[in-house]
């Protein structure tokens, strides 16, 4: 799309938008919570959190893929790259996050084969190139990701392409929200929805939040204007208790997202269980590989074993992770762990709430 942004950047619309949501809140306490890494980061550029009305609050929720990977997935990672003639390929992201003992990053130094990649082809390229290694790539990511790595598989299996798996956590976003609007320890009012993640399937797998929930949701862009237009929809909906699920990033979202991608990745990937730090285990919220490419699939054709799980002394990033606790609450935010010396994933992360709260503290 050659599409002109800068209305959506338009500083005038950004001010009464803010007044407007003022007025509308009053001393009232509403507690939004943003559900995509990359709506985390934007809010905190704009500096969105410090010119709320003092009751909105705005929690960052479950959509940093790598923040929301379980330790349990880093471990089996790191065994299989200590795993003679097994290279593993992931985003660079990935590499720094601490698993129970050690990171991809620390294997590397160590001598393993480690790779950062930029997109699952580069992975299967390197595949191509090196006949005589096992390339796995370590898939992580939602919906807007998936359709990527299928068609990678696909390529793979159509290219015959033996030396290539995927080792798959990738997540599927509605069931973790409906975890956290189940959750007893928090209390969310409104989700600003995942722009991106609804370009691919649309607003219907998220209406259960309004008609299940009462809890009403926007789909909302990442400029300044469509977040607050986000924030003010949700906003109206929740003080006049007509809580719907609404598109307002119609330039880029279809109310029916986008089925050509959907139906890639539903060709090599079932739902399965997942299990997400923060959240825990949670049914068919991630996703497999079909048994029609189990040749595909890490998990399936090489046995390793995972070290005994450990969560990083004192991180709360689980709880981060659910919305029950802003970063800034956790004692070691900016003391121990900093992005130079990261304790725990949601710090890793360029999208990662507690980075994104201490670069634009
Ligand atoms: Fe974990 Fe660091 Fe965030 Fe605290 S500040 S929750 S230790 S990542």
């Amino acid at each position: 799309h050659d599409m002109d942004l800068s209305s959506f950047r338009d500083p005038k619309l950004a001010r009464e938008l803010i007044d407007r949501i003022h007025r509308l809140v009053g001393n009232r306490r509403i507690n939004l919570m943003e559900v995509c890494g990359t709506h985390t980061v934007s809010i905190g550029r704009y500096g969105f959190r410090s010119i709320m009305p003092e009751g909105l609050r705005l929690l960052s929720g479950p959509g940093c893929p790598v923040c929301v990977t379980a330790n349990r997935d880093i471990d089996h990672a790191i065994a299989l790259a200590r795993t003679e003639g097994i290279m593993v390929a992931t985003f660079g992201d990935m590499m720094r996050v601490p698993g129970s003992t050690s990171s991809l990053a620390a294997e590397k130094s160590a001598g393993r084969d480690v790779r950062i990649v930029y997109s699952p082809l580069d992975a299967l390229e390197l595949a191509t190139e090196l006949p005589d290694r096992n390339v796995i790539f370590m898939g992580v990511g939602f919906e807007t990701t998936t359709p990527a790595i299928a068609a990678c598989v696909l390529e793979a299996a159509s290219r015959g392409i033996e030396n290539f798996s995927v080792f798959c956590v990738h997540k599927t976003t509605p069931p973790a929200l409906r975890a956290i609007a189940n959750d007893p320890e928090t209390t969310i009012d409104g989700f600003i929805l995942p722009g991106h993640v609804c370009t691919i399937t649309g607003l219907a797998p998220f209406q259960f939040i309004a008609r299940e929930f009462n809890i009403p949701g926007v789909v909302t862009g990442f400029e300044p204007v469509d977040i607050l237009t986000g924030i003010d929809r949700l906003v109206e909906m929740i003080i006049s208790g007509t809580p719907a699920v609404e598109n307002a990033y119609p330039r880029s979202v279809r109310d029916a997202g986008n089925p050509v991608a959907r139906s890639i990745a539903e060709k090599v990937f079932e739902p399965c269980s997942a299990t997400w730090r923060g959240l825990g285990e949670i049914a068919h919220s991630g996703l497999c590989i079909r048994e029609d490419y189990a040749r595909y699939d890490a998990r399936r054709r090489f046995a390793v074993e995972v070290e005994p799980t450990r969560e990083p002394h004192g991180c709360r990033c689980g709880d981060v992770l659910r919305g029950v606790i802003a970063p800034t609450q956790c004692p070691l935010f900016g003391r121990a762990c900093t992005p130079e010396h990261p304790v725990g994933p949601c710090m890793v992360s360029s999208e990662g709430s507690c980075a994104a709260y201490f670069r634009y503290r």
